[in-house]
Parts: C-alpha cells; structure tokens; sequence
C-alpha cells in the first residue's frame, strides 16, 4: 500500500487521537489531563504559574535573594563583595519549594527523565526573559560521579543541557569536567564541612583543554550551598576558561 503524504498526516493525527484515548497526558502537578502542546509533563497552566515570580532581587553576581528590595541588581552580597566567587554570574528560576520542588524531586528521583524537556524548557524562557547572558560557546552539565549515574540510570544536568544545546546550538561537553570522587550530600554538613567535602572533587579529564578561553555556561538542577558551583567554576577557570557562568533550575 502506498500511503501519500495526505494519508500519513491524518494517520499520525488518528494514531495521536488514539493514544491520547488510552494513555491520556495528566498533568503531573495538578493531575488534570490535558491536549498535545508545547509541554509534556505539566500543563500550560501550572508552566505558566511556574515561570511568573521568580527569585526576585538579589546578589548582582551569584543572585543570593535580598530581603530588602533594592530594585536594582548592582549590590552584591556580603560575600560577594568581600571576595568575588569563581565563577562570573549565577541564577537560578526559583527557589526550592512547594510544586517546583516536588517536580525536580520527581525528575531526580522517580526515574522519570521526561520532566527534564518540560524544565528545560522553562530554564531556556527563563534565561531569555531575565537577561542571562547568552554569549557562551560550551555547556557543561555538573558532572555527576559514575557510580550515582549508574545507580540513577541517566543524568539529569545532562538531560537539561541538551534541551539548551537544541535551542542555541551550542555543544556540550561531558569529558571536560568529571567528578573525582565520591562525595557526601552536602544538605547533612556544616560550612566548613561543605568545603573539604568537595575539596579535589572534580577535575579536568580527558579534553580538558576544551574548555579554554570559552564562555561555558555550567548546569545543574538545584544550587544548594553553591560550594559545587564555585568548585567547578574554579577548576574551569584555573583550565583557562574565559568566562564561567552558571544556571539552576532552583536555589535551595
Ligand atoms: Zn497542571
Ligand atoms: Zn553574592
């Protein structure tokens, strides 16, 4: 049978209604089901309840939350002023709570990889909203030990890198930067602990030298202490890297 392209149109569009019978798309925020769009995960509703808001004013280089509104982003924070961080800016949508944390943990921990086109696709309007700089040349997903990943069976920084590569073609790299060693979660330590805890952590490996003089843009899920972001920012900068930038879906 020789099916034309007429034919193939409505039988993909048959086959869509058909599946949309059996296996409907339930929003995995609000449960509602909801038509093909741009999403697959959540509904446009809950996307679009999720990008408005946002982190508000903070720090001009690692956007560390005000509580003053300042209204401007020329302030930098204590820390930020007193020694500039590594990397060259920070920032993440949102912080870490109620539905957003909910779908990160989802998309980290219940083995659904799928959320990360959703979320990454939040991150990519998030960044052409709020005028990230869109300058960088290599993206670099925080590397995740080996051992995790396997344990994990996929990668979520990876997961979202590649939704940013399609949209600004830019590559990836994932032999540049690699976790060293096993580390504990930071969230279970002090400051101090924190530090030593990633201290020799992540190296340069393999093509190294990828990331000199580039403007990389690093990722990575949820910012927690920052200690990974400064981490991996130092060990791309002391690699020669020209600018080291850095995006999270939340800020914990
Ligand atoms: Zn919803
Ligand atoms: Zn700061």
């Amino acid at each position: 049978m020789i099916i034309d392209m007429k034919d193939g149109v409505y039988m993909s569009y048959y086959l869509k209604v058909l599946a949309g019978l059996f296996f409907p798309r339930k929003c995995s925020n609000c449960l509602v089901v909801f038509d093909e769009g741009e999403y697959n995960w959540i509904c446009e509703r809950c996307m679009a309840g999720l990008s408005a808001g946002g982190m508000g004013p903070g720090c001009g280089i690692c956007g560390k939350p005000f509580s003053i509104d300042f209204q401007t982003s020329s302030y930098l924070c204590g820390d930020c002023s007193s020694g500039p961080p590594p990397y060259d800016l920070l920032r993440s949508i949102r912080g870490y709570d109620g539905v957003f944390k909910e779908l990160i943990h989802d998309f980290k921990y219940h083995k659904l990889p799928g959320l990360g086109k959703d979320l990454g696709k939040l991150l990519i309007s998030f960044m052409q909203k709020s005028g990230f700089p869109m300058d960088f040349d290599l993206l670099i997903p925080v590397p995740v030990h080996k051992k995790k990943l396997v344990e994990r069976g996929y990668d979520p920084p990876f997961l979202l890198a590649e939704n940013l590569a399609r949209e600004f073609h830019v590559p990836i790299s994932i032999k540049c930067l690699v976790k060293a060693k096993r580390t504990a979660p930071q969230v279970s330590l002090r400051r101090k602990e924190r530090l030593q805890n990633l201290k020799g952590a992540f190296a340069l490996a393999g093509d190294g030298g990828a990331a000199r003089g580039k403007r990389v843009l690093l990722l990575d899920d949820v910012l927690t202490t920052g200690a990974t972001m400064r981490e991996c920012s130092l060990v791309l900068k002391e690699g020669g890297a020209d600018r080291v930038y850095g995006v999270t879906l939340a800020r914990a």
